[in-house]
Parts: C-alpha cells; sequence; structure tokens
C-alpha cells in the first residue's frame, strides 16, 4: 500500500518535472532572443533560462540558430542582418 502511494507520488513528480524541465523547439525559439541579449551583455543566461541552455544542448537545429542569432546580435544589430533578424522576430511574434 504505501509502496503504491510512493511509486504513484514519484510519477506525478516526474511527470510535472518533465512538463517543466523542458521545452521544444517553438518555445525555445521564442525566448532565444532574450537568451542571447543576456549572453551578449555578460549576464548568465544559463543560470537565467536554464530551460533554453537544457534544450540547445540536446537540440542541434536550434543551436544552429542561437549561433547565427549570437552572431548576428554581435553585429549590434545595425548592420544588415541585425535589421533582417528584427524584421523577422517582428513578423514571427505577428504571427
Ligand atoms: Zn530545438
Amino acid at each position: 500500500m504505501d509502496a503504491d502511494r510512493e511509486d504513484l507520488e514519484k510519477i506525478v513528480m516526474a511527470l510535472s518535472l518533465t512538463r517543466e524541465e523542458e521545452i521544444g523547439c517553438d518555445e525555445c525559439f521564442e525566448r532565444l532572443d532574450r537568451f542571447v541579449e543576456m549572453e551578449l551583455s555578460g549576464l548568465d543566461a544559463a543560470a537565467a533560462m536554464p530551460l533554453v541552455e537544457d534544450h540547445l544542448r540536446k537540440c542541434g537545429d536550434c543551436r544552429e540558430e542561437f549561433g547565427a542569432l549570437l552572431e548576428a546580435l554581435k553585429e549590434g544589430g545595425r548592420g544588415p542582418v541585425g535589421r533582417l533578424w528584427s524584421r523577422l522576430r517582428r513578423s514571427l511574434g505577428a504571427g
């Protein structure tokens, strides 16, 4: 009886943890620009947004996106790439 209840609690806990500890590509992409901005500001982006960090470690696609965004924002957002990104982000936000 006790063991069953313990198991059930473990399962419930595991389910809620999984939901909180993993994000998908969409969610990762939504937070990616803030993540990169923090990184570029010298803040600990990985500590502030562990879910994004976690997803980037697991997902090659998003890691590539992260690298591209990092490069784009390093330009200061003033170059053509930066302008392209802000336009892309606006259109994505509107969608
Ligand atoms: Zn992803």
